[in-house]
This record gives C-alpha cells, structure tokens and sequence, in this order.
C-alpha cells in the first residue's frame, strides 16, 4: 500500500527485460491495488479501446480482494476498532526491481529470510488490526487496516492506558486521515467518542448487534493477511535483486 513507503527507494540498476521476465507469479500479491495497474498496462496492448481496460481493473479489483484493505485518504475516514491488539505484525521487503505485482515482499522474520541474507533490510513495518470503516455511514464495512510503526505505538499507548484503552471499547472510535508531503506520508489518528460522533461527523454509531455481528468475524492472532513468499518464490526475487 503506496500510503505507507516513506523510506526512500534505493535504485539497482537491472536491465528492464530481464527484470519483468524475473517476476514469479507468487510475486503477485493480488490485493494490493498497484497489482491491477501493473496487469491492465501488461494485457492492454490487446485491448480495443481504453475503456475495455478500465473495465477489465474494476472487474479484478472486485475479484482479487484489492478491497481488503481499509485505504486511508486526506479525508478522515470513522473507524471501529474490533480488538485490542494487531492479529498480525511484520517487516517488509522493498524491492523495486519488482515491475509487476506489489514491491513489498513480507520478510519471514528469521535468520533464514532470503532477503536478509542477501543484505537487503526489512524497512517497512505494517500492524494488521480488524476494523469497521463508517466512510459510507450506511454501509458499515469491515476491513483490514495496516498501520505504520507510529500509528501502531499510538495505538499501544491508547490500549495499555486504563483511562483511554482498550481499543475496542464499546464507546470508542477513532478518525484515521493521512496527509502527503513530498517525500513521505503522515497519518493522524484521533479518538472519537461515540457522544461526539453524529454531532462531529454525521455518523450514527453502531447498533450492538451489527457490532457483534462484526466481532464474530475477527482475524485471530497469527492470521496473515500477507502471506510469506515460498522458498522459490524468494529465490526469484533474491536473484532481482542480486542481478542474476
Ligand atoms: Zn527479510
């Protein structure tokens, strides 16, 4: 999610061919969005106007699960928390080299990550929480929300304070909104009182039982939502990087 690289990128030099010739297809990490521009760019030579590839993306990106992902924009967007905690949390790889499909590469987190081993460093870090976007207030979504190391830590010091935590408290919401500065992306997080929600945002706060409803469907700890590459999916990638 292109929100959340603020490092800068590091450019290796690899010949254009070879790279795109390079990418497996595990690569692809199809619910991420910049995966569709990347296939509608590759299949739409064929295609007999622009609009059939315009067609084409919204088709994939209904199909893919692109929509998994709560998107965060420079409007604040009500979300509801639906537990305390991240159920997953992760370093991963930025890899350029990567023309199609998603650049980030999750690192597997051990001495053995392939990435690693090679010297490339895990920069970007992603904490994985189940919430319920209210940006259309009449269709309360559920979503998954990856938030960079800052929002994370102001989120553990919300939830480990008795006075303002836990997170998913039953009167508690939260605006998440994202500003772009020229060479990076910074994320503002507030809490909302459900008191203060219609007269703050013109959201009803909602009813008990689409809450329960919702919290029945949580991911559980160590649930991934980005999966980890295989041994030769990695491989791949490595010899990207590497040149080979
Ligand atoms: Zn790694």
């Amino acid at each position: 999610m292109s929100e959340a690289r603020t490092y800068g990128r590091r450019r290796r030099q690899l010949p254009t061919a070879t790279a795109s010739h390079h990418v497996p297809a595990a690569q692809k990490d199809l619910a991420h969005p910049e995966v569709l521009s990347g296939t509608v760019v590759a299949t739409g030579s064929g295609a007999t106007s622009h609009g059939a590839g315009w067609d084409a993306m919204e088709k994939a990106a209904s199909a893919s699960g692109s929509d998994t992902y709560l998107k965060v924009t420079e409007e604040a967007t009500v979300i509801k928390i639906l537990s305390d905690g991240p159920f997953d949390v992760y370093n991963s790889h930025w890899i350029d080299e990567i023309e199609e499909g998603s650049k980030s590469v999750r690192c597997w987190g051990t001495p053995e990550c392939p990435l690693c081993a090679v010297g490339d460093k895990a920069k970007r870090f992603s904490a994985c929480f189940d919430v319920i976007t209210l940006e259309d207030p009449e269709t309360p979504t559920m979503k998954v929300w990856e938030a960079g190391i800052k929002i994370a830590r102001q989120l553990k010091d919300i939830a480990i304070d008795p006075k303002r935590g836990p997170l998913n408290r039953g009167d508690l919401y939260f605006t998440i909104k994202k500003e772009t500065k020229k060479k990076s992306v910074e994320y503002t997080l507030e809490r909302v009182k459900e008191r203060d929600l219609y007269e703050e945002y013109d959201v009803e706060p909602l009813s008990e039982e689409a809450l329960r409803a919702f919290a029945a469907e949580t991911h559980e700890w160590g649930d991934r939502v980005k999966e980890l590459l295989d041994h030769e999916a990695m491989q791949e990638v490595v010899d990207l990087v590497t040149g080979y």
